[in-house]
């Protein structure tokens, strides 16, 4: 019998609050594995008062019961990923390679991905895309181009020297005709890989057998997923999306479980909406009314520190999402950032029914509803929220289709109500 494994995905355009869901549940979990993305995204939970960011190793890390995966799907910055365990082993966190394992069939960024990606991002001009420079989307395109350098053969020293001498040819003919840049050398790429190899060696390991053999023994996994809904490469606002699938579907192909083996599926929206970077944005609010609420909310990236645009809470777009994950449980964020507006606007359907995340103009047909104007940080349950505070969570249900499990009131660990077993015992 297997245990219930739970996925946590992002209904929006990520910035949800992810982080702070996984880590909750982390606490019921063996296994926390990260099935797509890179270190774009950026979680950050906030533990005992003390903030911590993390861009590539998952939050279960801070769970000393769970042992962390990066996955297939990943792709995995070398250099980033051995600074991340530096600032953790100044945390006092000792992540050693029975806390993580990385899979040998994941990508690695390297760094042309990372010197093609920001050439390409400025070549763009006024129609950037909105990546963030770090190599993610050059290492996908070369995955699915089969010229991507697996794990396993960054670690073996003999294959990825060849490997990389070979590649360079092409790469370092875009650099320097297409981008007038410096030709990358053989010689340095290795001075950079070697020792980052060397140090990562004892985390690579047969990721899928591993996950395998914690299901067969009852052991529960979390699959922690990364950005949202929106920005999936299939399902979201193209062009403006990232290089993987971020549905729950993905954690498929990016961990190597099958889809029975996934149970519930936790979709985490935020009260209102954010978006962070171009693309489609239906319920923006625009002028002071977006800088207060963005000011309220602290949105700003996590990773990049850009200003997050901010609009109402748009319920077509998370319809649509509840169905493109299978959602069984929504938890709900940042609900305590809205205790000081008078009244709040919610999209409850386009006009013209146009599709969520389509390219039909999204005209956004708005209900308005009384605020609560009380501080609700302190609420530790249903009974204790305001009317209307309720009242707006259960019309968010009825619009999306999928129960609210989850409230959150604050960004701390407690600082939650719990309407659902399975977050029982991890609320309050
Ligand atoms: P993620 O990528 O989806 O994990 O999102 P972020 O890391 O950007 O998290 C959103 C931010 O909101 C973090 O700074 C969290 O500490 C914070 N946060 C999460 N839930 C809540 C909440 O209910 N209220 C408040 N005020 N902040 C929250």
């Amino acid at each position: 019998m297997s245990a219930q494994n739970q996925v946590v995905v992002g209904l929006q355009w990520g910035d949800e609050g992810k982080g702070k869901i996984v880590d909750l549940l982390a606490r019921s979990a063996a296994i926390v594995a990260r099935f797509q993305g890179g270190n774009n995204a950026g979680h950050t939970l906030v533990v005992e008062g003390k903030k911590t960011v993390l861009h590539l190793i998952p939050s279960g890390i801070l769970h000393p019961g769970a042992r962390c995966v990066i996955g297939n799907g990943v792709v995995i910055d070398p250099e980033v990923l051995c600074q991340e365990l530096d600032a953790l082993a100044a945390e006092g966190v000792d992540v050693t390679p029975t806390r993580l394992a990385i899979s040998t069939n994941a990508h690695v960024i390297l760094p042309y991905h990372r010197l093609l990606d920001s050439c390409r991002e400025s070549a763009r001009g006024s129609s950037k895309i909105g990546t963030t420079g770090r190599g993610i989307g050059p290492t996908y395109e070369d995955k699915a181009a089969r010229r991507g350098l697996r794990v396993a053969e960054f670690l073996s020293a003999d294959t990825r020297r060849a490997r990389i001498e070979a590649l360079l040819v092409d790469k370092n003919r875009q650099i320097s005709e297409w981008f007038g840049q410096a030709p990358l050398s053989i010689d340095e790429v290795e001075a950079w890989a070697a020792p980052l190899a060397e140090r990562l060696s004892a985390f690579a390991a047969d990721t899928p057998g591993l996950l395998h053999a914690a299901n067969a023994a009852g052991d529960r996994i979390l699959f922690e997923g990364a950005q949202g809904t929106f920005l999936d490469l299939d399902h979201g606002t193209y062009p403006f999306v990232t290089s993987s699938t971020t549905l729950a579907g993905g954690a498929c192909a990016g961990t190597g479980v099958g889809p029975r083996d996934l149970h519930n599926i936790i979709g985490v929206a935020k009260a209102y909406t954010t978006r962070v970077g171009a693309g489609p944005f239906p319920t923006g609010i625009g002028g002071e009314a977006e800088e207060y609420l963005r000011q309220l909310g602290g949105e700003f990236g996590a990773t990049t520190g850009r200003p997050r645009r901010c609009g109402w809470f748009d319920a077509p777009l998370v319809k649509r999402a509840v169905l493109l994950n299978s959602v069984t449980h929504l938890a709900l964020t940042k609900l305590d950032i809205l205790s000081e507006h008078d009244e709040l606007k919610l999209c409850v359907a386009y006009e013209d029914d146009a599709v969520p995340g389509s390219h039909q103009p999204q005209v956004p047909v708005y209900e308005t509803l009384p605020g609560w104007k009380q501080d609700i940080r302190g609420a530790r349950s249903w009974d204790a929220l305001p009317q209307a505070c309720r009242d707006y969570i259960t019309r968010i249900e009825e619009l999306v289709g999928a129960p609210v499990a989850l409230v959150s009131v604050g960004p701390g660990r407690n600082e939650v109500i719990s309407r659902d077993p399975i977050f029982e015992g991890l609320a309050g």
